[in-house]
């Protein structure tokens, strides 16, 4: 390359968290029937993959107990992914005995996080999802992973790209190759982003790569451009940037799906999503919850809103 150019993708597809990761950590949990109402806004935006809840102990996360309900009231659309988080294999059995045909295995890249919290090592815990993979096939489900703590853990701060690696093996030896790498704790930046993205792309080719960032500190676009720099071409986000952060009450959530999908448009890479029915269900979401949205967009509007309204402002002039 003589000069310094960056191919750009035409096209990057955003995934819908907010029902799921977004809602887990709100105090004010929607009835059904809004999460309802919720999930059809975001299909009506034009986004394809939807993770609607999870099916966790309801004990445990009380604000996905009704996961199972949400599925069975839900009308599926064809062409939409909707897919579920699940712990093990009694989740795989609930999401399947719900109607999904999609879902989301996880576990945690580092170590120390994973034997504080489940007193197992992560290789061991994803050799473990062997009979969720033997009920998959049987069922026609299809299954994911997701690496939290990829980036920062609470525990060991930067975790060592080998352990991530580990991990990542492990579902690829059980025949799982979506993989989302996800920044569960906001401690990604864009140089570690690139950095891994590029190198598991090159170690991994038969693995489709989705990034999951949380903009705890402010991050978050700028990770989800380096991603793009370093070939990812699949993201999460959650409406009006819910979510909050379990180790640091009142920070930020989830990157909002609106300022993701804003920034890409403004790129000119498409989307496919309707970005004023995504701002819509963003307020929607904000009123359910009873906070205000965590959104950039939101408070500011459009970049071709403030166009207009300068235009306008001239011409009354
Ligand atoms: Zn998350």
């Amino acid at each position: 390359m003589d000069k310094m150019t960056l191919a750009w993708p035409e096209k990057v597809t955003f995934c819908e968290v907010g029902l799921r990761d977004g809602l887990q950590n709100e105090k004010t949990i929607p009835s059904v029937e809004q999460k309802l109402e919720l999930l059809n806004s975001v299909v009506a935006s034009g986004v394809k993959i939807i993770e609607v809840g999870a099916f966790v102990h309801p004990k445990a996360v009380p604000q996905m107990a009704d996961t199972d309900a949400l599925c069975r009231a839900m009308k599926k659309v064809d062409g939409v992914e909707y897919r579920a988080l699940v712990p093990n294999i009694k989740g795989v059995q609930r999401a399947f005995d719900a109607g999904l045909t999609k879902a989301k295995l996880t576990v945690s890249a580092s170590e120390a996080h994973c034997l504080a919290n489940f007193n197992s090592t992560p290789v061991k815990m994803v050799e473990g999802f062997a009979d969720c993979v033997e009920f998959a096939a049987k069922n026609n489900m299809v299954l994911s992973g997701a690496i939290s703590t990829s980036f920062g853990c609470p525990f060991i701060g930067k975790v060592p790209v080998e352990m991530v690696e580990n991990a990542v093996r492990s579902f690829v030896k059980l025949g799982i190759t979506e993989l989302s790498l996800s920044d569960t704790t906001g401690m990604a930046n864009p140089r570690q982003v690139f950095d891994l993205g590029t190198h598991m792309i090159r170690a991994f080719p038969e693995v489709q790569w989705v990034m999951h960032f949380h903009n705890t500190r402010d991050m978050a676009l700028a990770n989800i451009v380096t991603a793009i720099q370093a070939g990812v071409r699949l993201f999460d986000g959650a409406f009006a940037g819910l979510g909050g952060c379990p180790f640091a009450p009142g920070a930020s959530g989830n990157v909002a799906s609106e300022d993701v999908i804003h920034m890409l448009h403004e790129m000119g890479i498409e989307t496919g999503v309707d970005l004023l029915k995504a701002m819509d269900t963003a307020r929607m979401a904000a009123r359910f919850v009873g906070h205000e949205a965590g959104s950039a967009v939101l408070k500011a509007g459009r970049c071709q809103d403030l166009v207009k309204e300068k235009a306008k402002a001239q011409n009354n002039k």
